[in-house]
């Protein structure tokens, strides 16, 4: 799963098939038709969550005491799937 970052306004967002941007507008980001490659603009870094865990954590959601970890990354500059304009 790819989300963006924005270092303007510090908004976090889920990219989907359709464009969505961040609360200043100035990052913006969406899945191409396969649902794995993105492309992103703006002042933006891209994020990735590991599937995996992801659904794991959600799942496994503790009743008390701390939270279900899951990992989440930043993704690198050079990416194949993802191409930044
Ligand atoms: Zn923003």
């Amino acid at each position: 799963m790819k989300l963006i970052y924005c270092i303007k306004c510090g908004d976090v967002v889920a990219l989907r098939r359709q464009e969505r941007s961040c609360f200043c507008g100035k990052s913006k980001g969406l899945y191409g038709p396969d649902g794995l490659h993105a492309t992103i603009s703006g002042p933006a870094i891209p994020l990735g969550f590991t599937n995996q865990s992801f659904r794991h954590a959600l799942m496994n959601q503790p009743e008390t005491g701390l939270g279900k970890e899951f990992t989440a990354f930043v993704i690198q500059k050079v990416c194949d799937t993802v191409e930044i304009v």
